[in-house]
C-alpha cells in the first residue's frame, strides 16, 4: 500500500527537526522542503541557469554555486522580481518532495516543512502533527543554536503563521517543552499510534 502522508510543522526553533530525527531513526521516511528547496538550485539544475539569466552571474559564488543570501536580498524589496522566483522555484520543490516521498518504503513518510500551513500545502497531507512550544522556549532554543539576537528571532516569528492559525490545522500536537528524551519517548509514542493508521490517505 502506498505510504500516507504526515505533514509535520511548527515555528522556528520549535524542534522540527529535532522530532523528524526521531522519527528518522525510528524508520520512517523523511522529506524536508527547506532542502527540497536548496536541491533545485544545485549546480547543473535548469532552474539555476534561469536565475543566472535573469539576475546575471552576480547571484553566483565564486564556486558555481547559487549565492543564496545575495539572491534573497537582490529580491526582497522588489515584489515582481520576488513573484517571478516563486513561481519558477515553487512548482519544482513541489515536485522534488512529492518525488521524494515517492521513494518511501515505510507505511508512512513525514513531510517536514516550515511553511505548511501558509503555504496551503496542508491540504495535501493526510495528517498534521504540529510542534509547539512556548513562545519564551522558542526564543531561548533558537537565540542559543543560531547566535541570532531575540529581535531577529521574532521578527521571524511575526512573519510566520500565528501559532492560534497553526493549531488550527493540526491533527496532533506535541508540546516540547521537556528535555530531548522525553521528546523521543513521545516521538515512540506517536509513531506507535501513526503505525495503525491505515485511512489517512489523501
Ligand atoms: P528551524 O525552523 O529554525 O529550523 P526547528 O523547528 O527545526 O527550527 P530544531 O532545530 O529541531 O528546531 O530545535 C531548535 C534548537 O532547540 C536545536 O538546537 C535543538 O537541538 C534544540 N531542542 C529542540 N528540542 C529540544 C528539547 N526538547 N530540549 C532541549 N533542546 C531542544
Amino acid at each position: 500500500m502506498k505510504p500516507w502522508i504526515l505533514g509535520l510543522t511548527g515555528g522556528i526553533g520549535s524542534g522540527k527537526t529535532a522530532v523528524a530525527d526521531r522519527f528518522a531513526s525510528l524508520g520512517v521516511h523523511v522529506v524536508d522542503a527547506d532542502q527540497a528547496a536548496r536541491w533545485v538550485v544545485e549546480s547543473g539544475r535548469p532552474a539555476l541557469q534561469q536565475i543566472v539569466e535573469r539576475f546575471g552571474q552576480e547571484v553566483l559564488l565564486q564556486s558555481g554555486e547559487l549565492d543564496r543570501a545575495g539572491l534573497r536580498q537582490k529580491v526582497f524589496a522588489d515584489g515582481a522580481e520576488r513573484q517571478w522566483l516563486e513561481k519558477l522555484l515553487h512548482p519544482l520543490i513541489r515536485a522534488e518532495v512529492a518525488r521524494h516521498l515517492a521513494l518511501a518504503e515505510s507505511p508512512y513518510a513525514i513531510m517536514v516543512s516550515p511553511l505548511l500551513v501558509e503555504s496551503g500545502q496542508y491540504r495535501q497531507v493526510g495528517r498534521v502533527l504540529v510542534v509547539d512550544v512556548p513562545e519564551s522556549l522558542q526564543i531561548a532554543r533558537t537565540t542559543a543554536r543560531d547566535q541570532a539576537s531575540e529581535e531577529q528571532v521574532r521578527a521571524i516569528l511575526n512573519a510566520q503563521a500565528q501559532r492560534e492559525e497553526r493549531l488550527k490545522h493540526a491533527d496532533d500536537v506535541l508540546v516540547n517543552d521537556r528535555d530531548l528524551s522525553w521528546l523521543a519517548a513521545e516521538v515512540e509514542r506517536l509513531h506507535r499510534f501513526y503505525l495503525t493508521l491505515r485511512g489517512a490517505q489523501k
